[in-house]
């Protein structure tokens, strides 16, 4: 999927300009919402070799920034829950 691919840097550049970021997970339908730099990097382990988000907790790259360009940016919190359950059962099942 796209918007899992190559995220690392628009995720950072979002936090550093609107100082948060969210961030979907595929896998586990969970949003989680980062304020601060260095918590999104130990939480993701991020790596600049290796530009693909992977998540912490199910170790999957399916992890789904929400900036501006993400279909999830001008959902509710409600809408984009049931959009990353239809993302998990297109692509994980
Ligand atoms: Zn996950």
């Amino acid at each position: 999927m796209k918007e899992a691919t190559n995220n690392m840097w628009k995720t950072i550049k979002h936090l550093e300009e609107k100082e948060y970021v969210s961030v979907g997970c595929i896998y586990y339908k969970t949003i989680e919402t980062y304020s601060e730099l260095d918590k999104l990097k130990k939480d993701f382990e991020l790596q600049f070799d290796n530009c693909t988000m992977v998540c912490p907790k199910c170790f999957i790259d399916a992890i789904i920034p929400i900036t501006e360009d993400s279909k999830l940016w001008n959902l509710n919190d409600r809408e984009r829950l049931e959009l990353l359950k239809d993302w998990k059962t297109q692509g994980f099942e």
